[in-house]
Formats: structure tokens, C-alpha cells, sequence
């Protein structure tokens, strides 16, 4: 039967308040307006970010829809998007592609003047200010420009990217965790051959990060976690060791610098916790030691730092989405169809929307990698 133009009704994760379980609900989808897209979800990752705007580190409006790592297939559009038709494959992207901002039409950020999060709390709304969601009567709100813990979302046609349709289900990690470590390591970083690399927290971010290092060359990956079940996949992936915190009296860094002959190269913060960040800045080498910080702190955190860290030639750097932009999506793809990089290694677990619950439950306790719901 044919939905264009319709209202469709379907399942959607409903996170009516903060810090509570999702709700599996009936929802209705509103037709994609201009410029907007209509997207039946195929599989959706679910993010440490996911967790992290439950808990309202990350602001977002109430009653949401979250999810923002997904693959799915265009089933219907708007008027005026020229960008994707019906049928086709595509990665929802949390951060838009404006195609003529600053950062758009440059090489050197992928941060467009559309992407709220970076500028300030999200409105959860379209542009024209609604929400093409409604559950029991009520607007739910859009979460990361998203919304993908639903059978079918919206999204403007600036927040999407036509991928290989042959592109199987675990590349919905390309559309967030995977190209955000790897970017990180690749595109921030700029890990370089024969280097020493120290990566912070094994998630899903955080073994896509040991996967840039490897793939650029680095001669030593030490994975630092405080879950020594996951080191196996850790070293599988390109870790050459990993250490845990909590073995040691003394702190990390320290540890770290006696390893490497005084800090590593690179360092990536993957744990979303700041005293990591700071962990991740002191571990590297005084002279030349760059740290990325991905993870995603409080409103409220802030790093507090003494200048003579940096006056040596340390630098710290950070980047959202590992710097990539929505139009490097489909090489990406493709490298993995090429199998560039193993993403199946990556997700731990497969689960129908119904428990999805069970995946926030793993993520909040660190023993999975990677879960992702599929429809
Ligand atoms: P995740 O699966 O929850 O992974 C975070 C890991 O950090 C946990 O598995 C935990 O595992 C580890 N951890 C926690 N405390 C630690 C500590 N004290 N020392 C070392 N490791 C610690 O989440 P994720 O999806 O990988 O995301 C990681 C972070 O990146 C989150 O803050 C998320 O919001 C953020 N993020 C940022 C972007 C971006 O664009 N910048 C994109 C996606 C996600 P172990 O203890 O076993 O290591
Ligand atoms: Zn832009
Ligand atoms: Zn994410």
C-alpha cells in the first residue's frame, strides 16, 4: 500500500521523562513537509549520547524520540528535495550539511551553522518550528535532528545521506559511534605511522578509535578500560595492550609515561568523563602530544588545567562526528564494503525495538560494545 502523502502509523521508543525507561508506543508520522524526508529505519545503534540526553547531560525537550545512529530506506519526500528518492538507501545525519555555511563550503570543519548542539540547547522541532511526531494526541519531540528509535522518523533534507544500497545492517554505526572514533583518529588526531597511541574508554566510540589508530599506521594502541571482558575485541581490533585503571596505586598518566618512554603521541578520550580528558592530555608527550576529546561532559563539567601543560607543545583538540562531513558518507561505506574495517566485530548485541531497554542497560554497565535495534 502506498504511504506517500499519509499519515503512517507505527512503533516508536517513547522517553516520556528523563532518566526513566523507554516506552514502546503507537505513533503517528506526519508526511515528510518541503525539504523534509521521510525514512522507514532499518537498524539503529544506540549511543553512549543516547544515554547521555536521557540523563539530560546532553539538553533536550521531553517527551523525545532519541536515536541518532542509524540506516534506513527513503520512503517518501517533500517537495524540493533533490538530494534522495524514495527507495533509496540512506544514513540520518546528526550533523546537517547546509552546503553553504562557512564550514560547508570549507575542507576544514564539519561543523555547519545548522548543527544546534553546538550552538546552544536543541529545539527538537523542524524548521517550521513542529514535530512530525504525535503519540496519545501529544507532539514528541525530534532529538539530534534525528529520531531513529522509531520504524519511520523525519528529517530535513540537509540531515541525510544516500549510501550503496547493498549496505548491509551494522552500517548504521557509521552514523555516529564508528566514523566518530575513527574520524577522531584519522581526521583529528592525525595518528601517524609508527606512533604511540593511548585510547580512553572501550565503547562503541572507543573501538572505532582503536580501529583509525591501526588503520593509519600506529605501531602501539594501548586501550585503557575498566572492563577487562572487553580486551579481548580490544586487541582483536588493533589494541597491542590494555590496562585498567583500577590495577594500579598511582594515576593513570603516570603509568602511561613510564610505558612510552615519557607519553604517547596521541591520546583519544572516549569515556565522556573529564577527569579522562585530563588523564588523556597528561599521558601524552610533553613535546608533541596531542589529545582529542570526544566524550560528551555535563553542562556544569569543566576542565581545569595549569597552562604549562600545554607551553611545551602538547595541544588538545576535540571534534564531534570524527570531522567527517554527511558527503564523506558514502566512501565510508564503501570502505567497509570493501572491508576496509570490520564492523561487525563491533556489535555485541542485536535486539527487536521491544527490548531496547536492554541495550540502555548494557551500555549503562560498560560490559557490551555496541547495540543495535533492528526493525
Ligand atoms: P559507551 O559505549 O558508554 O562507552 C563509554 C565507555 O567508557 C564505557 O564502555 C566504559 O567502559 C568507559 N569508561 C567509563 N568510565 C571510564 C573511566 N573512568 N576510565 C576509562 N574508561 C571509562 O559510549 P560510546 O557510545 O562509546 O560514547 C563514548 C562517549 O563519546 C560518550 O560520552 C558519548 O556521549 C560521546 N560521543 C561523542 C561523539 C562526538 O561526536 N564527539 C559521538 C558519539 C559519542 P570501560 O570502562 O570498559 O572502558
Ligand atoms: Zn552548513
Ligand atoms: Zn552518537
Amino acid at each position: 500500500m502506498c504511504t506517500t502523502g499519509k499519515v503512517i502509523k507505527c512503533k516508536a521508543a517513547i522517553a516520556w521523562e528523563p532518566s526513566k525507561p523507554l516506552s514502546i508506543e503507537e505513533i503517528e508520522v506526519a508526511p515528510p513537509k518541503a525539504h523534509e524526508v521521510r525514512i522507514k529505519i532499518i537498524s539503529s545503534g544506540i549511543c553512549g549520547s543516547d544515554k547521555s540526553a536521557l540523563n539530560q547531560i546532553i539538553q533536550t525537550n521531553f517527551p523525545v524520540i532519541l536515536g541518532h545512529e542509524a540506516i534506513g530506506v527513503v520512503e517518501s519526500i517533500g517537495a524540493g528535495v533533490t538530494v534522495v528518492k524514495p527507495g533509496d538507501k540512506v544514513i540520518p545525519l546528526f550533523v546537517p550539511q547546509c552546503g553553504s555555511c562557512r564550514a560547508c563550503n570549507g575542507r576544514q570543519s564539519n561543523i555547519c551553522k545548522k548543527f544546534e548542539f553546538a550552538f546552544g540547547a536543541q529545539s527538537g522541532l523542524m524548521d517550521d518550528g513542529t514535530s512530525r511526531f504525535t503519540c496519545k494526541g501529544k507532539p514528541i519531540y525530534h532529538y539530534a535532528s534525528t529520531s531513529t528509535f522509531t520504524e519511520y522518523t523525519v528529517v530535513s533534507d540537509i540531515c541525510v545521506a544516500k549510501v550503496d544500497d547493498r549496505a548491509p545492517i551494522e552500517v548504521c554505526l557509521i552514523g555516529c559511534g564508528f566514523a566518530t572514533g575513527y574520524g577522531a583518529a584519522v581526521n583529528t588526531a592525525m595518528v601517524t605511522k609508527g606512533s604511540t597511541c593511548a585510547v580512553f574508554g572501550l565503547g562503541g566510540v572507543g573501538f572505532s578509535a582503536i580501529v583509525g589508530c591501526k588503520d593509519a599506521g600506529a605501531s602501539r594502541i594501548i586501550g585503557v578500560g575498566t572492563h577487562k571482558d572487553k580486551y579481548p575485541k580490544a586487541l582483536q581490533l588493533g589494541a597491542t595492550e590494555c590496562i585498567n585503571p583500577k590495577d594500579y596505586d598511582k594515576p593513570i598518566h603516570e603509568v602511561i609515561c613510564e610505558m612510552t618512554n615519557g607519553g604517547v603521541d596521541f591520546a583519544i578520550e572516549c569515556a565522556g568523563r573529564t577527569e579522562t580528558m585530563m588523564t588523556a592530555l597528561q599521558c601524552t608527550y610533553c613535546g608533541n602530544g596531542v589529545a582529542v576529546v570526544l566524550g560528551v561532559a555535563s553542562p556544569k563539567d569543566t576542565l581545569c588545567l595549569h597552562p604549562g601543560l600545554l607551553i611545551t607543545g602538547r595541544s588538545l583538540k576535540g571534534s564531534i562526528f570524527g570531522g567527517y562531513k554527511g558527503s564523506d558518507l558514502p566512501k565510508l561505506v564503501l570502505d567497509y564494503m570493501n572491508k576496509k574495517f570490520n564492523l561487525d566485530h563491533m556489535v555485541s548485541t542485536k535486539l527487536p525495538l521491544e527490548r531496547i531497554n536492554e541495550a540502555f542497560e548494557l551500555l549503562s554497565s560498560g560490559t557490551g560494545v555496541r547495540s543495535i535495534v533492528v526493525y
